[in-house]
């Protein structure tokens, strides 16, 4: 017998089975359904609206003959729209001939199978294409997040930062950005030891992200033992609020440093800038106010907040 994809229900992956015949799907569904999380449409219609859902499907198993709107057009729609594009399509169908085959190909199809099919290969197909499907999710996610503390990478941070300058360009809504960086941590890792360091960076990761009140900000690690966090749409005052929200987090973590002049525990020291874009090369002063933020902290004793906001920091 084949392997299951998964043990646990919800991680199965999720087909999504598109067939006007009842027949066709129940034994299809029956066929599957040991091993994913089945989901049938009796047209294309129906087939497009549950592609309007989340969690999409990790595939699609398209007929091709179909009243109103057949297979083909389905997949020309599957692969014209960015979030469902990724999605591999196989028809299933019972046209042969091989010009119908080569116009599964040329619309996006991924494979190919003729009814009445052999359950077994049926699996077998399905089985290769959700698992490269699922490889090159995971190939994605790896390239915009950091491997050590699982928050986004520099690389997403600068998509992000690019994207969201734009955003605020056009519609001149002020841009935050938060620089971060541990103190003291090479005395951390002296006295720990690095894989320790590397628990640290880990949960004051995690803290940074968790103290993010909007689901559109963005936190990620800028570097070594430094982070940073984008705010779109926030003034210098809702920058202020959060900076000064994660150096309190992070104190409730109480993570010991014994060596650190700061305080008794792991602080950071913070810088926050906050402007509404204009020329193209303002990006890079929004980051180095903050920057300049960040070594006013250093020098003043660091476990501290400082704001560049119209030239002066408070
Ligand atoms: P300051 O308060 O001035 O920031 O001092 P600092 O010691 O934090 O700054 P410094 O730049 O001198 O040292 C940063 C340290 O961060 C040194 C480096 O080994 C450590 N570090 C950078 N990345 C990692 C990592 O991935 N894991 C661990 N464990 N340590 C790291
Ligand atoms: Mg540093
Ligand atoms: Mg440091």
């Amino acid at each position: 017998m084949m392997q299951a994809t998964s043990t646990h229900a919800e991680e199965m992956a999720k087909i999504l089975v598109v067939d006007d015949e009842k027949i066709n799907i129940t034994v299809l569904e029956s066929l599957l359904k040991p091993y994913y999380k089945v989901v049938v449409a009796k047209d294309g219609m129906q087939a497009l609206q549950r592609l309007e859902k989340v969690p999409l499907p990790d595939l699609i198993l398209l007929d091709v003959v179909m009243p109103e709107m057949d297979g083909y057009e389905v997949c020309r729609r599957v692969k014209s729209n960015l979030v469902t594009r990724g999605i591999p399509v196989i028809f299933i169908t019972g046209q042969s001939e091989e010009r119908s085959e080569a116009k599964g190909f040329e619309v996006g199809a991924v494979d190919y199978i003729l009814k009445p099919f052999s359950p077994l290969t049926t699996l077998a197909r399905v089985k290769t294409h959700v698992e490269l499907k699922q490889r090159g999710d995971q190939l994605e996610r790896m390239a915009v997040l950091d491997g050590l503390t699982g928050i986004a990478n520099r690389r997403r941070f600068d998509e992000f930062l690019d994207y969201e300058w734009e955003r605020s360009h056009r519609y001149q809504h002020e841009l935050s950005l938060i620089l971060m960086d541990i103190d003291f941590f090479k005395r951390y890792n002296d006295h720990f030891g690095h894989a320790e360091g590397d628990v640290c960076l880990k949960k004051v990761a995690r803290t940074i992200a968790a103290s993010l009140p909007r689901s559109v900000d963005l936190a990620c690690r800028y570097g070594g033992e430094e982070f940073a966090c984008v705010l779109p749409e926030t003034n210098a005052a809702g920058a202020l609020v959060t900076a000064q929200r994660i150096l309190e987090n992070c104190r409730k973590l109480h993570l010991p440093h014994p060596l650190s002049e700061a305080a008794e525990h792991v602080t950071l020291s913070v810088g926050t800038s906050t402007l509404i874009p204009g020329v193209p090369m303002q990006k890079q002063e929004l980051i180095e106010r903050a920057d300049q933020g960040l070594y006013m902290c250093k020098k003043n004793g660091r476990n501290q907040v400082r704001q560049f906001s119209e030239g002066i920091f408070p």
